[in-house]
């Protein structure tokens, strides 16, 4: 039997092993997955700390700060209806857009319907890797670098459009400027070209982000 491309390990904090340098993010994404469900797991905020994620009453998703992946942004638009413009005045915070940030409209989530998030398959990475759990340094490094890579893809995307004029100081949180931060960090990175050209997560490669 072949060895997986991705390997977890989670005894000792989530661990990804990466077998194959042709993995992509997809590969990350499938071999991650299962751990939303996985009881055996400690996780922080679950009932009893072993319970999948699924009707969790803490919910993340209440609380969460999201700023899309440019992949996960063009689906969610897509699923709306709405042209690019209209799904952002619909979906973001107003007054974040004004500060230039494209955060999610939250407390809850826009999305968050009864507990359950309604575009689950179209979530963004930022999501999807958010666990209660302790998570290994290299692991929190990999997760974090792509879904700030994206992040910051559908910030200059949507820079490109002219469509996020706002940069003011004014009424910035301390969350607010560390995202800002890390997006401005972010900007010139060379693997934010892998977000801008793919369409599914199946076309950007883990390899560079390690
Ligand atoms: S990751 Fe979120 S949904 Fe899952 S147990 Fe923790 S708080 Fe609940
Ligand atoms: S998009 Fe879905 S998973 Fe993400 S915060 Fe909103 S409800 Fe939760």
């Amino acid at each position: 039997m072949g060895v997986n491309k991705i390997e977890i390990n989670y005894d000792n904090g989530i661990e990804v092993r990466v077998n194959d340098n042709r993995a992509t993010l997809q590969d990350l994404l499938d071999a991650w997955q299962p751990l939303c469900d996985n009881e055996r797991l400690y996780k922080l905020y679950a009932q009893n700390q072993h319970r999948e994620c699924r009707g969790c009453t803490v919910n993340c998703c209440n609380t969460a700060y999201v700023i899309p992946d440019l992949i996960a942004f063009k689906k969610m638009a897509r699923f709306t209806g709405l042209d690019y413009p209209e799904f952002i005045a619909r979906y973001f915070q107003r007054d974040k857009l004004e500060v230039g940030l494209l955060r999610m409209q939250p407390d809850p989530c826009i999305f968050l319907q009864d507990k359950i998030c309604t575009i689950y398959p179209l979530r963004s990475l930022i999501c999807r890797f958010y666990l209660c759990c302790q998570i290994s340094g290299d692991t929190e490094q990999l997760v974090y670098s792509l879904s700030w890579t994206g992040a910051t893809a559908t910030q200059l995307f949507v820079e490109e459009l002219g469509l996020l004029a706002g940069s003011s100081e004014q009424g910035l949180s301390s969350f607010d400027m560390m995202f800002r931060k890390l997006i401005e960090d972010y900007r010139y990175n060379p693997n934010i070209k892998f977000f801008m050209q793919a369409g599914e997560y199946s076309d950007i490669p883990l390899a560079p982000f390690i």
